[in-house]
Order: C-alpha cells, then sequence, then structure tokens
C-alpha cells in the first residue's frame, strides 16, 4: 500500500477524546462566552489542562511534542465544536510558536511553561496602521540601538490578546541601511510592562471571545538577549515570520474545513427536519445539489490540509527539500480553506432561511468565518504568494 489514508487506533483515539472534550466543555458555552465578549480564562485553563495548548511544543517546555498532522487532528475537532469560541481558545498562546521554534533556551523555558498551562497569553505582532499585507516593506515599528539597550517605538493594529498577552513576539525594523527592507527585520521578545500599552477595538463583525487590539510600543527598552532566538538572528525576522506563518496558515486551513463541516452537518440535518409545500426540505433537488457540491469542495479541502500539513513538518525537519512547496502548499490551504467556510455558512443559512439569520449558531460562524480570509494574509496576499511559486517571481514583481 503506498499511501494509506487511514489513521493510526492512537490517532483515532486522540481525535475522539478531543471531540468528546470539546462537545462537553467547549459547545454548551460558546454562545454564552461569545455574549460576554471577553477571553475565557477558565476554558482556556481547561483545555491546557487537557494538553490542548502548545501541542507542537518540546515536552521539556510543557508542550505534548505532537507533530504537526497529529495536532490538527486535535485542532479540528475543538473547532469544529464551536468554531470561534474554539479558535479564540487556541490563538492564546498566538506569536508563542516562534519561540518555540527558534527561541532562545531561557526565552522558551520562561515563557512557553507559563503559557502551556494557560496561566498567561502571548501575541504575535506584525500588521501595522500603514499597511498589513505588506510586511516586507520598511516597517514603522523601529528599534534603534542606544548603548546596550535596543529602544522600540510603533503601533501594531489588529493584534490578537494585545490587551491579555504577557509577551508580545514583535517584528520590529532594526536596519535601514538594507537593499532590501526585510532584510533589516527582527524579532524582538517583548515582556508586558507600562510602556506596552493596548487599546481594544470594542467593534467588530465576530470572534468576540477574542480580544483583538492596537498595540503601541512607547520607548520600549530591551537588549540583544530579547532578540528572539538571541543576538545572531538580528535582522532575520522576516524570515522566521514567514516559516511561523506557513504553520498557522495550514492551522487555518483545518480550522475552516472543522468550520466548513460544522455547518454542513447543521444544513443536512435540518434537511430532513424542516417541512415547507408539504415535504421535508431535502427533498428540493436544488437544496440537494448545493449541499452535494459543498461537500466535495469539504474533501478536497480536507484532502489539501493533510498534505499541507505533512509538508509543514517536512520543511521543519528539512527545510532546503521542502521550503518553497510547504509555502505554497500552506498557503492554498489558508484560502481555499477561508473561503470554503464561508461558503459553507452562506449555504448553510440559505437552507435555514430565516432560522440561519435569528438565533442560530450560524449567524455568529459566518460572521467568524470572514475573519479567516483575512487574518494571516488575505486571499490576494496567499494568491500572489502562489503565484510567485507557480510563475516566477520575475514575472510578478509588480504584484
Ligand atoms: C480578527 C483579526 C485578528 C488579527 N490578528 C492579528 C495578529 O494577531 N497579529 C497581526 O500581526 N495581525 C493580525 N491581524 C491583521 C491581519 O493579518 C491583517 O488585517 C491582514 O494581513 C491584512 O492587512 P490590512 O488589514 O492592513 O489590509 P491592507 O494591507 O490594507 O489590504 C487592503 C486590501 O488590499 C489588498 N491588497 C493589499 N496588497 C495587495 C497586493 N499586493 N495585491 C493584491 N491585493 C492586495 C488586500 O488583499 C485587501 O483586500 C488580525 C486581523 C483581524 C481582522
Amino acid at each position: 500500500m503506498p499511501l494509506d489514508f487511514e489513521l493510526t487506533e492512537e490517532q483515532k483515539l486522540m481525535q475522539q477524546t478531543a471531540r468528546e472534550f470539546a462537545l462537553k466543555e467547549i459547545r454548551p458555552k460558546a454562545k454564552e462566552i461569545e455574549e460576554k465578549g471577553e477571553f475565557p480564562w477558565d476554558l482556556y485553563r481547561k483545555c491546557a489542562a487537557q494538553g490542548y495548548i502548545g501541542m507542537t511544543w518540546p515536552e521539556e517546555y510543557g508542550g505534548q511534542g505532537l507533530n504537526m498532522f497529529d495536532a490538527m487532528l486535535v485542532v479540528y475537532e475543538l473547532v469544529k465544536a464551536d468554531p470561534p469560541v474554539a479558535t479564540a481558545i487556541l490563538a492564546g498562546t498566538f506569536g508563542a510558536d516562534m519561540i518555540a521554534e527558534a527561541g532562545t533556551h531561557e526565552q522558551k523555558s520562561k515563557w512557553l511553561p507559563k503559557l502551556a498551562k494557560g496561566e498567561i497569553t502571548s501575541a504575535g505582532c506584525f500588521t501595522e496602521p500603514a499597511g498589513g499585507s505588506d510586511i516586507s516593506r520598511f516597517l514603522d515599528t523601529r528599534a534603534e540601538k542606544i548603548g546596550d539597550n535596543w529602544v522600540i517605538n510603533g503601533t501594531k493594529q489588529f493584534i490578537t490578546n494585545g490587551t491579555t498577552a504577557s509577551v508580545f513576539v514583535t517584528l520590529v525594523q532594526t536596519d535601514m541601511k538594507v537593499d532590501r527592507p526585510y532584510r533589516g527585520q527582527t524579532e524582538f521578545v517583548i515582556e508586558k510592562t507600562p510602556n506596552v500599552e493596548a487599546r481594544k477595538y470594542e467593534d467588530k463583525m465576530g470572534w468576540f471571545a477574542s480580544p483583538t487590539a492596537e498595540v503601541r510600543f512607547n520607548d520600549v527598552r530591551v537588549t540583544d538577549d530579547d532578540i528572539l532566538g538571541g543576538p545572531s538572528n538580528l535582522n532575520r525576522g522576516f524570515y522566521i515570520g514567514m516559516m511561523f506563518l506557513d504553520s498557522t496558515r495550514t492551522a487555518i486551513g483545518w480550522q475552516s474545513a472543522a468550520v466548513a463541516e460544522a455547518a454542513l452537518e447543521q444544513a443536512v440535518s435540518y434537511c430532513s427536519e424542516r417541512e415547507a409545500f408539504g415535504r421535508k426540505i431535502g427533498g428540493f433537488q436544488a437544496l440537494a445539489f448545493r449541499i452535494v457540491e459543498m461537500a466535495t469542495q469539504i474533501e478536497m479541502l480536507k484532502s489539501l490540509c493533510y498534505r499541507a500539513a505533512w509538508m509543514v513538518q517536512k520543511a521543519r525537519e528539512n527545510p532546503a527539500l521542502y521550503g518553497e512547496e510547504s509555502v505554497k502548499i500552506a498557503s492554498m490551504a489558508k484560502w481555499f480553506g477561508a473561503k470554503t467556510a464561508v461558503q459553507a455558512c452562506d449555504l448553510a443559512i440559505d437552507i435555514y432561511a430565516g432560522y440561519g439569520y435569528v438565533e442560530s449558531d450560524l449567524e455568529r460562524w459566518y460572521r467568524f468565518a470572514k475573519s479567516l480570509e483575512i487574518v494571516e494574509g488575505t486571499k490576494e496576499v496567499q494568491k500572489n504568494v502562489i503565484a510567485r511559486l507557480l510563475l516566477g517571481r520575475e514575472l510578478t514583481r509588480t504584484f
């Protein structure tokens, strides 16, 4: 058998445990949590106790040491129970995967165990007011070396956990004299101090359990030891950030598949409940065909996600062999995934009709799904990445 799609018994057990946990702990509380509009610390800690925070991090730093694929199996089950709330929890450690991947022993020991226990949250700060899609330009968040200190000033926007995070992994311009701006960018591990100010956006379309904020760095003083991975990573931040995005874009693909499947399952079950014009609505061929098309699209997405997780894991082990391919596949999973999630919610609401628009989980999920098309690079940005790898840099230089 050259290729085997069957999961191992251990993987099936992991899936089932995560599903049971999520249906018991996340699903029943989700609506209330979203209505409160605050980060769900209790549930975050419960998930941490279950080993669902920092799943791919090494065990010596509090993680589970899982490979990307196994971690995604769990992510999928958690998100399927309630997409916005589960994703808020999983994003509680946003940015910290960079510490796990590239941090020094001191940085990992200081931050990862507390994060893995659900005691604190983290943030990953790339986007700036001048434009989030292009982080390869000269960033406005800058660090100046004064004596032994780096003094950081600037503003990042739309930052997940901006108001709750204890640590901010932040991309900063450290050299303005480079030929390409991204060759002068550095990731700093910045601890929350009064010099890091955050303002939560109160008006938001959805995903209310996840705090999104503008974060200002006002004369924040750090040293070479706070460069992610230590002084040798000065001006290597952009590359670390890009590697991180391969993982997160793959994760968004899986989260999207979970959203899409959860919405479709609701739609399918409603088809055999609801009667109109004297028959069950599933008996209308127009609706049945839309379900068929969406189910097929979700299957395609899941296959893509399986391969993306496998490829990103391989790239971690051997970047020279799998680097470019993993970038392409991760962007495909992100773009196609988010689009599928939005379309599946749209279809489910069409099928529920009035009851989809009012008092249903679907309207919450629909609003959340839209965020998947924006975070970590819009669909246009994903297509730019893919086009560059398919057509070459020369042809796509003007993008
Ligand atoms: C809920 C939420 C959470 C977020 N969390 C974080 C976080 O934790 N950390 C973080 O750093 N950021 C975060 N973001 C920001 C997110 O990554 C950015 O919003 C996204 O990258 C787009 O940047 P922008 O909003 O500045 O859009 P812009 O860059 O202003 O883009 C505007 C439009 O122009 C298009 N466009 C731009 N450039 C091109 C191009 N070259 N070719 C074609 N089209 C183009 C875009 O696709 C988009 O349609 C979050 C955003 C949201 C909504």
